[in-house]
């Protein structure tokens, strides 16, 4: 049984941070350009340069130090950390090592409901590595192996948190959460489909009630969210299985296999480097001032989780919905500015998760690209609130202006929308609907309230979904009413 025993987790992040040059030069950091165009003798790592600390970069770690709970660091400093690989031309990497710039933070996550807090132990500021591109199949087929140095000296932090999770399902909420807060904040887009966001798992399994942790593996290239579940589900599965046949957990580093769903052994902790850390010598220590992190802290914009608050308490969103919003700042932006056109919150929330999510889902587009526009939006719900249009034409009108883009007002007219609140002409559609169903409605007369929703069904059809739902509801009782007698 799985309960017997707990899964633990701990998570490594790496994201590339927004920066417009590279972490100790003056490079270009813009994604997709031809390979090694975007280098200089500083990156390429040539002897005798000496490497300059974009403030930018340290800006930008301690805005996430301070947006994570952390404390940020007085005094730090940059360290080598030795290692070869054809990646790195200095064969050293720019990292921190014992003096990161934030530590001791935390973050709160929601899972089912429940509030957890996950204790992050470090923030710290390095550099990006080349990327080497195998020319072949896979790197055990390739003929040869090229670099490309576009990517070497991008800044990177690494948030490492502490073993706090439970579950993959914990896991995944942590990911979200951090990268909603990450966009919030600005420092990285956090697109993990192109690298800019990449993610580790240290994954161990006890018996419940246990409290020292079992022996821990590591799980690398994990290439989306959903392959982090996966991935901590099979591979505390895989720990368990081996625990209650008697054998133990190896520690190691393991590759996950999204296509095959599952874990394989890279390399064993024993063949793991010794990075032999020492300060970089190039660079002079860190002393970050504390007006400085102050003007930073105030500077900062509003995170999910305030926003989600302020939704909830003085727009009246619903705290599941806000939380969806908050957490996405496409959404929050989408959100916001409708709001400010004048509209109805909740109903802008609702139209928002409901209809235009799912036709976001179905094309594959995001609210940033979304062809309604936060005015058309509020226009549609107008018209519904106005009764120009039912909310079921609005449904239909919502889906010819992300086919078309038109407005709203244009669509209606062109296409004959108008609701008909018209009180002889709903009278008149009415009767045609009695005369011609005497089944129902003598089922109705006899008592059964169903008969009254197909009646109405059936004005509907006769108008085109045009007939107002209200109007036709209440003429429908009044005319079966007056003709109880016949
Ligand atoms: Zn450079």
């Amino acid at each position: 049984m799985a309960s017997e025993y707990e899964t633990v987790v701990g998570i490594e992040v790496h994201a590339e941070l927004l920066t417009e040059s590279k972490v100790f030069c003056g490079c270009p950091t813009r994604f997709g350009a031809a390979p090694n165009t975007q280098t200089c003798p500083i990156c390429l790592g040539m002897p005798g340069v000496l490497p300059v600390l974009n403030k930018r970069a340290l800006e930008f770690t301690i805005r996430t130090a301070l947006a994570l709970n952390c404390q940020v660091a007085e005094f730090s400093k940059f360290d080598r950390k030795n290692y070869f690989y054809p990646d790195l031309p200095k064969n050293y990497q720019i990292s921190q090592y014992d003096l990161p710039i934030g530590r001791n933070g935390y973050l709160d996550i929601d899972v089912d409901g429940e509030q957890k807090r996950i204790r992050i132990r470090r923030v710290h500021l390095e550099e990006e590595t080349g990327k080497s591109l195998h020319a072949g199949e896979d790197i055990i087929a390739a003929t040869h192996s090229l670099v490309d140095f576009n990517r070497a000296g991008i800044p990177l932090m690494e948030i490492v948190s502490e073993a706090d999770m439970r579950s993959a399902d914990e896991a995944r909420a942590y990911l979200n959460k951090l990268r909603s807060v990450l966009l919030a904040i600005g420092v990285s887009d956090c697109k993990m489909e192109e690298g800019s966001m990449r993610c580790e798992a240290n994954v161990s399994v006890r018996p419940v009630g246990a409290s020292e942790f079992g022996t821990q593996t590591e799980l690398k290239n994990i290439a989306s969210f959903r392959a982090v579940h996966r991935a901590i589900e099979f591979e505390a599965a895989r720990q368990i299985a081996l625990l209650k046949s008697g054998e133990h957990v190896t520690r190691e580093t393991r590759h996950w296999d999204d296509e095959r769903g599952e874990t394989v052994r890279m390399r064993g902790k024993e063949e793991a480097h010794d990075y032999r850390y020492f300060p970089e010598p190039d660079l002079v220590p860190l002393e970050i001032g504390r007006e400085w992190v102050e003007s930073i802290r105030e500077s900062m914009p509003e995170l999910p989780d305030a926003r989600r608050g302020r939704y909830v308490r003085e727009l009246g969103i619903p705290e599941y919905d806000a939380g969806l919003i908050a957490d996405s700042p496409a959404m929050t932006r989408f959100f916001e500015e409708a709001v400010g056109l004048g509209g109805d919150a909740r109903e802008i929330a609702k139209w928002m998760l409901g209809e235009l999510s799912a036709a976001l889902n179905a094309s594959g587009g995001d609210f940033e690209s979304c062809p309604v526009r936060p005015s058309h939006l509020v226009e549609t719900l107008s018209l519904i609130k106005t009764g120009r249009i039912s909310g079921k034409i609005a449904k239909s009108v919502l889906e010819d202006i992300f086919g078309t883009g038109r407005s709203p007002e244009e669509i209606v007219r062109e296409r004959g929308l108008v609701q008909i609140s018209d009180e002889a002409q709903l009278v008149a559609v009415v009767d045609k609907v009695i005369a011609a169903n005497p089944g129902p409605v003598s089922d109705f007369r006899g008592g059964k309230e169903k008969a009254l929703t197909f009646l109405v069904g059936q004005v509907m059809k006769e108008t085109r979904g045009r007939a107002n739902p209200e109007a036709t509801n209440r003429i429908l009782r009044e005319r079966l009413a007056e003709g109880t007698g016949r």
